[in-house]
C-alpha cells in the first residue's frame, strides 16, 4: 500500500470485518468500515495523517473536548455505480465547510491535500464497504476534537482530525411529522448555528425528545428572537412549496449552508423553476396550508437526501399535507441521486471519482 502515496502513514487491517456485517439489516451508525484516518495537531502543526484499522482510542479524562465541546464535524457519502466505480459528491465543499466551522470554534483549519488524499485512500482501502444499488452508500464522518489535557476553559493547543466511515441504507425514508418550534431555539444571531459544531446537536436532543413524546418526529426550528420565521428542520435545511413556487430561507449565521440545499437550488434554477430565497414567515405557511396552497414541505441533507414532511403541528393544531403525485421533493431526490450514482449527466461537476 505504501506506493499509494507518501503523504500518509498507512497500516492496513489484518482481517477485514466485512463478513460480520449483515448488509440486509443495517442499522445506521452501528458498523464501521475497516479503516479510519487520524491526524494530530501538535506544536502548531498538523502532523502526518495516519490510516489505521478502525478501533478505540484512549485520551486523558481532562481533554478539552469532554468539558467544553470544542468539536466540529461533517457528513458526506460515497456511492458506487453499476461499474463498481466509487464517487464522492462535492467533497471539497465539505472540507471548506469544516474549516468554516473550525474557525468559529477556534480549531485550526485542516489542509486540503491531507483531506483529499485521506479520503481517496480510505475509499480505495474500504471500497468493498460501499455497496451498489439505490439507497446504499458509505457515510463518511470527518470530525475534529480538542485533545489537549487540562480543564482550564480556554482553546486547546492540540487537536485530532479524524475520518471514520459506516455503511448506510436510505436513512429515514418515511415521511415525517414535524413540530414548528415556539419555545426552544437551535441557534441565535452571532452564535454558532452556521457551524457543524458538536454542541449544536446535543442541545437539540431534549426539545426533540419532547416533540417525540407528542408523536412528532422532528422540529422545524424558527428564529430565536420572534419564532415567526422558519429556519431549519432537525439537521436538514427546509423547503416549502406554495403552489408551484419553491421557498427556502437564506443562509446566515443561524442557518447551516447545506450542500444538498445548494444543489437543489441550482437544479431548480436549471429547470427554470420559481425559487424564492427569502425569510419564510410561519404565518404565510399556515395561511397557505389553510387555503390548500401549501403543496409540500421537505427537508434536505446528506444523510437522507430529501425527507418529505407529511404534516406539522403549530399552536397545538395539526396540519396534514396532501400526498403529492408530482412532488418537487421526490423529483429533486431522484435528480440528485442520479448524479450521485453516476446515472445522469453531471453538468456542474459535482461528482468526484475515486
Ligand atoms: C449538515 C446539516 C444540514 C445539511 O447539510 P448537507 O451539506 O446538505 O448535508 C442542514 N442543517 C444542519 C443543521 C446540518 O447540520
Amino acid at each position: 500500500m505504501s506506493q499509494l502515496n507518501s503523504l500518509l502513514n498507512i497500516t492496513k487491517t489484518k482481517k477485514s470485518r466485512l463478513e460480520e456485517v449483515d448488509f440486509d439489516n443495517l442499522q445506521f451508525g452501528k458498523n464501521y468500515a475497516d479503516h479510519m484516518m487520524y491526524c494530530d495537531y501538535i506544536d502548531g502543526e498538523w502532523q502526518k495523517p495516519v490510516i489505521a484499522p478502525y478501533g478505540p482510542m484512549s485520551f486523558e479524562p481532562s481533554v478539552k473536548v469532554f468539558h467544553y465541546g470544542q468539536a466540529v464535524f461533517e457528513g458526506m457519502k460515497a456511492f458506487k455505480d453499476d461499474h463498481d466505480d466509487v464517487w464522492l459528491f462535492r467533497p471539497e465543499d465539505n472540507l471548506n465547510r469544516i474549516n468554516i466551522s473550525s474557525k468559529r470554534m477556534a480549531i485550526p483549519e485542516f489542509p486540503k491535500e491531507y483531506f483529499m488524499e485521506s479520503l481517496k485512500t480510505l475509499m480505495q482501502l474500504d471500497k468493498d464497504w460501499v455497496k451498489k444499488g439505490q439507497g446504499n452508500s458509505l457515510y463518511i464522518r470527518p470530525f475534529a476534537i480538542a485533545t489537549e489535557p487540562g480543564v482550564s476553559a480556554s482553546e486547546s493547543n492540540q487537536y485530532r482530525f479524524m475520518i471514520i466511515t459506516c455503511p448506510a441504507k436510505a436513512y429515514y425514508s418515511k415521511p415525517v411529522k414535524v413540530l414548528i418550534a415556539q419555545d426552544y431555539s437551535r441557534s441565535a444571531d452571532g452564535g454558532v448555528g452556521y457551524a457543524k459544531a458538536a454542541g449544536n446537536y446535543g442541545a437539540q436532543f431534549y426539545p426533540t425528545k419532547l416533540a417525540k413524546e407528542k408523536g412528532l418526529d422532528q422540529i422545524i426550528w424558527t428564529d430565536a428572537n420572534t419564532h415567526q420565521y422558519m429556519e431549519e428542520a432537525g439537521t436538514m435545511n427546509i423547503f416549502f412549496r406554495i403552489n408551484d413556487k419553491l421557498l427556502t430561507a437564506p443562509t446566515n449565521d443561524r442557518i447551516l449552508d447545506g450542500i444538498t440545499r445548494r444543489s437543489i437550488i441550482q437544479l431548480a434554477k436549471d429547470e427554470g423553476l420559481d425559487v424564492e430565497i427569502d425569510r419564510v414567515e410561519v404565518k404565510r405557511i399556515i395561511d397557505a396550508a389553510k387555503a390548500g396552497e401549501l403543496k409540500e414541505i421537505f427537508g434536505a441533507g446528506t444523510a437522507a437526501t430529501i425527507v418529505a414532511v407529511e404534516g406539522f403541528e403549530y399552536d397545538d393544531t395539526y396540519y396534514d399535507l396532501p400526498e403529492m403525485k408530482d412532488s418537487f421533493g421526490m423529483h429533486f431526490k431522484k435528480r440528485l441521486q442520479d448524479i450521485q450514482y453516476n446515472r445522469a449527466e453531471d453538468p456542474h461537476n459535482w461528482r468526484f471519482k475515486i
